[in-house]
């Protein structure tokens, strides 16, 4: 019985990783001082990670960027644009991440439901693999000489395969799971090397076996790793699953002949506890039990967690205990965040506090909980502490959160009657043109925030700051010709932290860093309490466009479910129930806007797909309750006020009925990159409402053309009909150059114009 852990933050304590690569990406640093830094940063973790207790610690789960690219590049899986490059091979590898002048990067795409993201392989069918262990077998050597037990940590095979895509020259149907064969001798190499190196046991993670996966995956699976177990000079092999239950992958990883499991019983996983005892156990295998939520930041019922140790006991031949996932996904340490109110910050648990957990559990295992007492009754103590604090409950959030009823969530009017009411308030041409929200935030508007915190700037002249740049988008957008105009954002940093600021019940922390992609950090708010709305929040500036202009300005919130899905939420209640305090906080605002005289409102979801649960069975579930807050945070306006709502991403598939069942009056969506693909999918789905398919791809800094932007306007007609469609970028334009922005948007309203003659009369 000992403890472990999948992985740990890589940034160091004071995200030294992430200073050293941005400077030898500018030139500053050496190869040789960056490898430096990198291999410092790995020496403390381990060292930090023994310290703790931990009988085993994982290697190889340090990254420069990201660890899919490190096994895209460990298995030779280099597309040819990037080796034609003619790089060194950190160039190369950096190439794959970032692209260069000359060539694209890999795709990014989320880590399953976690704000990670990863490069995603690129594989043909002539792909060939060849096995480079240099970087794995250093890491684990580096432990080994310290006297460590260090287990190697690869991404499975079956994983990789999964989670890449067809390279440019492939067929688009191309399925990279066929090249299983061709791969799996490379994996066996690699696994060969880390035996030689002295490798006992090696980790094999395959989290895409928590999602539904069809009969031809999991026989794959059980082929691959009967392939890989039949090799003699191999380490042990411990396959590891998180984010949710292995389901039937269950039998499949069981009946194969690896050494050991780790498996998740955290959360929606929590079912592998009475799957594990529904197939009789791991009878003298490992089984290592992710018991500690690895994602989240609070501090954990050990109670709870001894119980579940306690039946998996009996379950396996060797119980060993670790976070759920890698501690990746968490900031580094609770203990650095000293401006929190002490009793507060014994409710978290960041990596370090999250691997002293599961040092602790282990201990009680072995030694017996006599042993740990006084350690168990401070975290109960923490525990109730929490849970009886007027943070966490506010009576009057939760009464009014309980006298919520159907009509509250129901626009009292049917669409078409709202439809009517709006033209006749709104008077807008046919196919009106509008922007996402946000402006370019230039470098002056940044360091102004930066003067406003670091005390160089007063608060009146950084309001004097922004008033300016709201004064100038709204004269660019009257002078561009737009229709619905936007105040351009320029007071937010960010669009979730903007209102986690302004609204009871959200913590912010100063070191809570936790990597996005490569070296994007970010800091997310805590959910930590019954959310209410001390004061209005968008009213001032919103009032201020207003005032400059007589077209329409629009509100501009974050809706409910983006507001969770880009924090750390509280574990303590359902979801739902959070996602329906920030709606009525949200609720209030909207009225607020409404009673000022606001005509538009959006209310942004991107992360409405973001949040959507792994396994199938759990969606409709999901999407219900999260359709339902965005309703309750909208439902309340008179006919007369036109609700809008943003998502930008390219695949709606999956959320479609998610979509319709928002209710919103205008939706603009991410389209120009998929050649309005989106129109298509709505007008085949039957979708009632408007719509604004995004006709500028803002991604690129490209000026589109206004014939482009035109042709992409007559498609999306030929699927929606004139008086439903509007016209719009795919998103923000935050980070976008000023110039650019203005020549794209003016040909824009070109394109707007140029097809609106087209119309025919009355249209
Ligand atoms: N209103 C936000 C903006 O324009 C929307 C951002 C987003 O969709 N991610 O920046
Ligand atoms: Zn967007």
């Amino acid at each position: 019985m000992g403890a472990t852990a999948y992985g740990y933050p890589r940034q160091g304590p004071d995200r030294q990783l992430k200073k050293a690569v941005e400077s030898y990406w500018a030139g500053r640093t050496s190869e040789e001082a960056l490898l430096a830094t990198a291999a410092e940063l790995r020496a403390g973790n381990r060292r930090e990670l023994r310290a703790a207790g931990l009988a085993e610690i994982p290697t190889g789960d340090f990254s420069l960027y990201d660890h899919v690219l490190d096994m895209a590049w460990a298995l030779g899986a280099v597309p040819e644009r990037h080796r034609a490059a003619g790089l060194g091979e950190l160039d190369t590898y950096f190439a794959m991440a970032r692209g260069t002048a000359e060539v694209a990067p890999l795709e990014m795409t989320k880590w399953f439901d976690t704000n990670y993201h990863y490069l995603v392989p690129e594989l043909s069918p002539d792909s060939v693999f060849t096995a480079d262990s240099r970087r794995q077998v250093a890491e684990l050597t580096e432990a080994r000489r310290e006297g460590a037990t260090a287990r190697p940590v690869l991404l499975g095979p079956v994983s990789f395969l999964l989670l890449a895509k067809p390279g440019p020259d492939a067929p688009a149907d191309f399925e990279p799971l066929t090249l299983l064969d061709r791969l799996l001798p490379a994996y066996a190499s690699l696994l060969a090397d880390l035996r030689a190196a002295g490798a006992e046991w090696v980790q094999l993670d395959e989290p895409v076996l928590v999602q539904d996966q069809p009969r031809a995956v999991l026989s794959a699976t059980g082929r691959a790793y009967r392939d890989l177990c039949a090799a003699t000079d191999r380490p042990k092999l411990l396959v590891a699953s998180y984010f949710d239950a292995l389901g039937e992958a269950l039998p499949v990883l069981a009946q194969s002949p690896v050494e050991g499991l780790a498996m998740d019983f955290t959360g929606p996983a929590a079912g592998n506890l009475e799957a594990l005892a529904g197939i009789g156990g791991l009878p003298g295998r490992r089984l290592v039990a992710g018991v500690i939520d690895g994602r989240n930041i609070w501090a954990a019922d050990l109670e709870k967690a001894l119980a579940t140790l306690a039946t998996l006991l009996g379950l396996a031949g060797r119980l060993d205990v670790a976070p759920s996932c890698s501690l990746l996904h968490v900031p580094l340490d609770a203990a650095a965040e000293r401006e929190l109110d002490p009793q507060v910050q014994r409710w978290l648990s960041f990596a370090r506090q999250k691997t002293a957990e599961v040092a602790l559990l282990a201990r009680a295992l072995t030694e017996g909980r006599d042993a740990v007492a006084p350690q168990l009754a401070a975290a109960r103590a923490a525990l109730a502490s929490r849970a009886g604090s007027a943070l966490t409950r506010d009576t009057a959030v939760r009464e009014r959160c309980a006298a919520v009823g159907e009509a509250d969530t129901r626009r009292p009017q049917p669409y078409a009657e709202r439809a009517a009411a709006q033209r006749a308030r709104l008077g807008l041409p046919p196919l009106p043109t509008t922007t996402i929200g946000s402006f370019p935030q230039t470098g002056e508007l940044r360091a102004a925030r930066a003067g406003l915190r670091s005390g160089r700037l007063t608060e009146e002249a950084y309001r004097e700051r922004i008033a300016t740049e709201i004064r100038e988008v709204i004269a660019f957008q009257e002078k561009a010709g737009l229709d619905v105009l936007v105040h351009g954002e320029p007071e937010r940093n960010d669009m979730v932290q903007f209102f986690a600021e302004r609204l009871n019940g959200f913590l912010a922390t100063r070191h809570g860093w936790v990597q996005s992609y490569g070296t994007r950090y970010v800091r997310p708010p805590i959910l930590a309490g019954d959310v209410s709305r001390p004061a209005p929040m968008t009213l001032d500036w919103t009032g201020y466009a207003q005032s400059l202009t007589d077209r329409p300005v629009k509100g501009m919130l974050t809706g409910p479910v983006t507001m969770l899905s880009w924090s750390f939420v509280r574990d303590d209640q359902p979801l739902a129930e959070t996602a329906r305090q920030v709606a009525l906080a949200l609720r209030d605002e909207v009225a607020d806007l409404e009673a000022a005289g606001t005509s538009v409102i959006q209310v942004d979801e991107p992360a409405l797909r973001e949040l959507l649960p792994l396994r199938q069975a759990a969606r409709a579930g999901y999407l219900e309750w999260a359709t339902e807050a965005f309703r309750l945070a909208t439902s309340g306006v008179r006919a007369d006020t036109q609700i809008h709502t943003h998502m930008c991403y390219a695949e709606f598939g999956e959320v479609l009925a998610g979509i319709e069942a928002l209710d919103a009056d205008v939706i603009s969506l991410e389209a120009a990159r998929s050649r309005m693909g989106i129109a298509d999918e709505l007008a085949a789905a039957g979708y009632p409402r408007e719509v604004g398919p995004g006709v500028y791809d803002i991604h690129s800094p490209r000026v589109p053309t206004t014939e482009e932007m035109a042709e992409l306007l007559r498609h999306a007609l030929r699927a929606v009909p004139a008086e439903r469609l509007w016209i719009n970028p795919d998103c923000g334009l935050k980070t976008r150059g000023r110039e650019e922005v203005e020549a794209a948007l003016g040909n824009m309203v070109a394109a707007a114009r140029l097809v609106r003659e087209s119309l025919p009369l009355g249209g």
